[in-house]
């Protein structure tokens, strides 16, 4: 399935997508500042993209923030070649947490593709939309184009500032996992990567639930600061 874009609003600055990268967590390490200044990334969404999207079915919806995603790597080269692809290592009890919603393309699934993966519940429901929040387990090896958004970001996690703002930083919940959050002789992190992943929020943050797991994965992660001493 491929979801078209909607069409270009008449303001053309409105549809740069990259710039205001920030992180507030390991700054100094990843920032890109050779481009932080260049092609700004609005903060919300504007002309017609908001109702494009909210009148898409929420399985096109997580497609279309795949798509927005696709071929955006942490790094410009495999960055698992520095750690043997070790966020694809897990074992039969660790997996994906799949964010609202985004268990149903796996519905639509063909029996082959959905064999590699199994779907539990995560035992976490939303406080406020009671929304039941799903876990993936793979085999450690999928198509990379039936992976889940948790994939596809990692190791970064969005989330929504007090003025309701897209932001992206370090997922600290893989701070011991990755090394590309620890290690700095290696690459770092691409800016368009961490803008990629910033547009696409813009969108998904619409899909009900997706802030209110946005909230408590930040929090973790606040919580992991304080124990690192960030
Ligand atoms: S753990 Fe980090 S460095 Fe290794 S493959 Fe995953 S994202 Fe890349
Ligand atoms: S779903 Fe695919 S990308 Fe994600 S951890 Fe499993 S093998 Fe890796």
């Amino acid at each position: 399935m491929k979801i078209a874009k909607p069409g270009k609003p008449k303001n053309p600055k409105q549809r740069s997508l990259y710039g205001d990268y920030q992180s507030n967590v390991l700054h100094s390490y990843y920032t890109d500042n050779n481009n932080s200044h260049k092609n700004k990334l609005p903060d919300t969404l504007s002309g017609n993209e908001r109702p494009f999207f909210q009148n898409l079915s929420v399985v096109e919806q997580w497609i279309y923030c795949y798509q927005i995603l696709e071929d955006s790597t942490p790094l410009a080269n495999d960055c698992g070649v520095y750690c043997s692809a070790k966020c694809c290592s897990g074992g039969p009890n660790e997996g994906m947490l799949l964010f609202p919603g985004e268990e149903h393309i796996y519905e639509t699934m063909d029996v082959e593709d959905i064999d590699e993966f199994t779907i539990k519940s995560s035992n976490i429901a939303l406080p406020s939309t009671q929304l039941e929040v799903k876990f993936l387990i793979c085999k450690g090896t999928c198509n990379r184009k039936l992976r889940p958004m948790s994939c596809r970001i990692f190791p970064l996690l969005p989330w929504i500032d007090k003025k309701s703002v897209v932001r992206v930083q370090p997922d600290l919940r893989a701070v011991t996992m990755c090394p590309l959050l620890y290690n700095n002789q290696l690459p770092q992190i691409q800016h368009r990567f961490a803008m990629k992943v910033k547009h696409a929020f813009l969108y998904a943050s619409l899909i009900p639930g997706t802030m209110e797991l946005l909230d408590l994965l930040h929090e973790e992660t606040n919580i992991m600061k304080k124990f690192i001493g960030l």
